[in-house]
């Protein structure tokens, strides 16, 4: 066997999924791990692929297993230990190697990272599809420069999935911590997606008491039609499992306290220093937190009340409602990263990202398809005001208002349908209400204002002097 280009480091639960992945695809791989005992392991157990992987002990030996150029992948977690490895990394390779950070790494540290001059190429990449995405074909985002782009592009593509035309889902985001950011963002809409299928599956199950064996084929057959989507898919297989040791709903015996890495609250974060409103995802972050305050919710309903009347809401309207609630968060999360690209001055291309998240990642929908069109359209305009989603929105709108108000009405919290029918009044709006706001902020602190008729006027009559 030639001596591999490619190596990797940290064969944890997605390292070891993707130097498999990347040995299938024909690319001897040399791999290390911090503790040894992991890396024989995994080459005892890699059967045929095995041939294809040169363990090594130490990372000294990595480097010397493979021929140059080298490149690099780390697959440990976020944080201070990628910034370990590219110490223990900088005195062992050459300028022409390439280490790339595959990690979940906040994009501020790749952005850090890139722009620190190590003396070796450096590349972020956002890995999305968890153990089995890695395993089997991931979505990747990458950032950092082109020339390793184009580098890297044949093992990324070779390892991907792969849209239903064919197309890798791996592409170039942009420079730096492009690959990283668009990852969170993706991660974000994640969180989002989820809460809003959360969202209508507590109205079936508190609002029309439907049972979760009932629950499971609304959702199987939502995912016929334009929901068509992994999250939906797996949504209809949790709700239709059993309890292996009990019997009966196995979703009924779930703990309603929702975990959580923190891509979501970092996307989140980043929507406010960018000054872009992303509030279906901050919704979404805000409901996972609440989740996991089971004493105080207890507290509260016992103090308030116990659930919801029954509510006369159409399963129809749920499905629309859905629709809706899924274009309004998509076209915040692309404004979110329109404005991060100006921000950060990476020339990141809308229908490209949404081509990658076609497949192999967790968010994966029939709908992105369409989004890929409509933002190659107009890149640059918000996706509400694209004709073919603007037709959705018409048809779906009522649908979302009627599951808003039943919510409402009825104690039904629906924290990232409401914020996203929200989003989209105030966005629909031409004269808001900011006025007020302008009114008062002069009024107490003689900030100024502009007069709709264009006239001069500094002041209102409430200044003194
Ligand atoms: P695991 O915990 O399964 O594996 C972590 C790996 O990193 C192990 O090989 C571990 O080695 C190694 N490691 C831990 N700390 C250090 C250190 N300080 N120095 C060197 N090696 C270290 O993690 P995952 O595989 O799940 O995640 C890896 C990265 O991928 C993370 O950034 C994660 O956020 C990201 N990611 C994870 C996804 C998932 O679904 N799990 C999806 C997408 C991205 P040892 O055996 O010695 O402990």
């Amino acid at each position: 066997m030639q001596k591999p280009q490619v190596g990797l480091v940290g064969l944890g639960t997605m390292g070891a999924a993707l130097a498999l992945n990347i040995a299938e695809k024909g690319f001897p791989i040399a791999v290390w791990n911090r503790t040894t005992s992991v890396t024989h392991d995994f080459h005892a157990g890699a059967g045929d692929l095995a041939a294809r992987i040169v363990p090594t002990d130490t990372l000294q030996a990595l480097v010397a297993a493979m021929a140059g150029p080298r490149s690099i992948i780390l697959m440990v977690p976020a944080g201070q230990p990628v910034d370990d490895q590219l110490a223990a990394l900088a005195p062992l390779l050459q300028p022409e190697d390439l280490v790339i950070d595959a990690g979940n790494a906040n994009f501020h540290d790749t952005n850090r990272r890139a722009a620190a001059g190590l003396p070796f190429g450096f590349m972020g990449i956002g890995v999305s599809g968890g153990e089995e995405g890695a395993r089997h074909g991931p979505a990747i985002m990458a950032g950092g420069l082109p020339i390793h782009w184009q580098r890297m592009r044949k093992v990324f593509q070779a390892i991907a999935a792969r849209a239903e035309d064919g197309t890798p889902c791996a592409d170039h985001m942009g420079e730096g911590g492009a690959g990283h950011f668009v990852k969170a963002v993706h991660n974000g809409i994640e969180y989002a997606d989820m809460q809003m299928i959360a969202e209508v599956y507590g109205v079936m199950r508190d609002g029309l008491g439907m049972s979760a064996a009932e629950i499971a084929p609304v959702f199987a057959r939502w995912n016929e039609g334009v929901l068509r989507s992994y999250l939906v898919e797996i949504s209809a297989a949790v709700a239709g499992a059993a309890d292996p040791v009990k019997g009966g709903p196995l979703l009924d015996m779930i703990v309603d306290a929702a975990g959580q890495k923190g891509t979501g609250r970092w996307t989140a974060i980043e929507a406010q220093n960018l000054g872009t409103p992303i509030p279906v995802i901050e919704a979404a972050v805000m409901a996972r937190n609440v989740s996991s305050r089971r004493g105080e919710r207890a507290a509260g309903e016992a103090l308030y009340g116990p659930g919801p009347e029954r509510v006369e809401v159409a399963l129809d309207d749920l499905e629309q409602a859905l629709i809706a609630g899924k274009i309004l968060c998509y076209a915040q999360g692309f404004a979110m990263m329109t404005a991060a690209a100006g921000e950060f001055g990476w020339a990141l291309d809308m229908p490209r990202v949404a081509r990658v998240w076609r497949a192999g990642c967790i968010i994966r929908s029939a709908m992105l398809n369409d989004m890929a069109e409509a933002l190659a359209e107009d890149p640059g305009r918000n996706l509400m005001l694209a004709p073919f989603f603007a037709d959705h929105l018409r048809r779906t709108l009522p649908a979302l208002r009627r599951v808003v108000a039943a919510g409402a009405l009825h104690g039904l919290g629906l924290p990232a349908l409401s914020a996203g029918l929200a989003w989209f009044d105030l966005m629909r709006t031409a004269r808001g209400t900011a006025n007020m706001i302008q009114g008062q902020r002069d009024f107490f602190g003689l900030h100024g204002f502009q007069r709709i008729d264009g006239l001069d006027q500094p002041h209102g009559p409430w200044a003194k002097g």
